[in-house]
Parts: structure tokens; sequence; C-alpha cells
């Protein structure tokens, strides 16, 4: 088994992997000792602050198509088990590079590809209601960037209507548009609130999500009962009344059925 091979001969355009870190973190100080560097990586994981609205992605993010993109981390994610020790050879482990090349490309990070953003139907506000709409408990299930591992919880989302309202359904596709993607909490947050401006054509947008984090508390601190809340607010949401009759609205029990 190959062990040691270079990556960056097999992406596009002879970019390299490695030291290519485009978001904004210095890490690879070159001052820094090794237990510095880690110490700051570690850190870094931790503060899971976003850097920018949009996901930081290479120029040449899409030129290579999603089957060439599945062989590839195949063959990494096969490296990867090899240098842990496993054995590839067993009937069990076999099949798990390719699993997880396909669950990463066409599964769970599927959102970083804007060919696959929900197109939203829109509707005249036929009704005429002017009031807040409120869908609630929208399952999140995103990724932390930082170490890989779920981030599981519930989004509720809100909007008044300038004029135009949308499906229902459609406020869930965006949540879990943006949510397969490595994210972090605050950065998801505001990418779904600036989409549904966008789409809604109103600032009167509000997105609260509350989720736990496994790198949290599976791993680091082993925190099982913490979760972790992020809010956007716009426009009207802005005013306090707004805001307290939509949180008023989510600490409501649910309705059964
Ligand atoms: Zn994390």
């Amino acid at each position: 088994m190959k062990l040691n091979g270079t990556s960056s001969n097999i992406l596009p355009n002879g970019a390299s992997l490695n030291g290519n870190h485009k978001n904004g973190y210095a890490l690879n100080g070159h001052q820094a000792g090794v237990t510095d560097h880690e110490e700051l990586v570690d850190e870094i994981g931790d503060a899971h602050g976003a850097a920018s609205i949009d996901t930081p992605m290479r120029p040449d993010a899409f030129d290579l198509d999603d089957d060439t993109k599945i062989d590839l981390i195949e063959e990494h994610f096969r490296e990867i088990m090899g240098i842990l020790g496993l054995d590839l050879t067993d009937d069990s482990l076999k099949g798990s590079p390719r699993r997880v090349a396909k669950m990463y490309v066409k599964e769970i990070f599927r959102g970083l590809n804007p060919a696959n953003k929900p197109t939203p139907t829109l509707f005249d506000n036929k009704f005429r209601y002017n009031e807040m709409l409120v869908e609630k408990d929208i399952t999140v299930q995103t990724y932390c960037e930082h170490h890989f591992v779920p981030i599981i919880g519930k989004a509720h989302v809100a909007y008044i209507s300038s004029g135009k309202v949308i499906g229902l359904s459609k406020l869930n596709r965006i949540v879990e548009y943006f949510s397969k993607r490595p994210q972090v909490q605050e950065r998801l947050t505001v990418q779904i609130a600036d989409e549904l401006k966008k789409v809604l054509e109103t600032e009167d947008v509000a997105v609260i999500i509350d989720a736990k984090h496994l790198c949290v508390s599976t791993r680091g601190v082993h925190d099982v009962n913490s979760s972790t809340i992020t809010a956007a607010y716009g426009g009207k949401f802005e005013d306090e009344a707004t805001r307290q009759e939509l949180l008023r609205y989510i600490a409501q029990s649910n309705v059964t059925i």
C-alpha cells in the first residue's frame, strides 16, 4: 500500500492542498514551534468563529466533476485508514473508503455545490397575510468544519411578507442546503438568513439555531449537555416587541397530531 503519495499532482491547475489556507487563519507561522502550532489549531477549533459569511472555497472548486472527486477521496481515505493501521482487506472495512467518499460528495457536503441549491417557489401574498410566519423546529444536521463531526439541532425561521410568500418546504430545503457543508454555526445562521432575505425580497427575516456539537460532546471537554444558540435578526425583527413575539411562538409547546 502506498502511504506516502503526494496529493498535489492530482488537483487541477497544479494546485496543492498543503499549506494553502485561504481562510485568513495564520496556521503556518514560521516562528511557532510544533506545540505552539498545535495549540493554535486547537484554539481555532474551539473558537467556532466565522471568518467570513461565505464558505471559504477554492477558485477551482468545481473543475473536478463529482465522480472524479469520489474516486480521489476514496483513494485518500483508504490511505488515512491504512495510516491508522486498519486492514483494508477485511470484508467489513474494504468498502468504507468508497462509502465515505460518496457520502461526502453526494450527501453530507453536497451543499458546497451551488448546482444543488434549491430554487424557491414564490407565490403572491393573495391572503394579504401581513403578520409574521414562523416555521419552528426544522431539523439541522450539519458538520463542524474544525473537526468534521456532526452538529445536530433545530432551526426556527421567521419572516414577514413584503408581498411574496414562499412554499413552506422550501424553508426546510434552504436550511438543509446550507447545512450540507462543513460549517460553523454562526456562519450557517447568517447564510440562511441572507438567502431568505434575497429570495423573499425583505429584510424582515429571523433565524435561530439551537444545536449540539458532537466535537464538544464526544471529544475535548466531553460536555454532553450543552447546546449552542445563534440568532440572526433583520429588519422588523430588530424591534424588541417583534422579537419577543417570535420568541413566544418558539417557546410554545408543539402541536401534536
Ligand atoms: Zn468543532
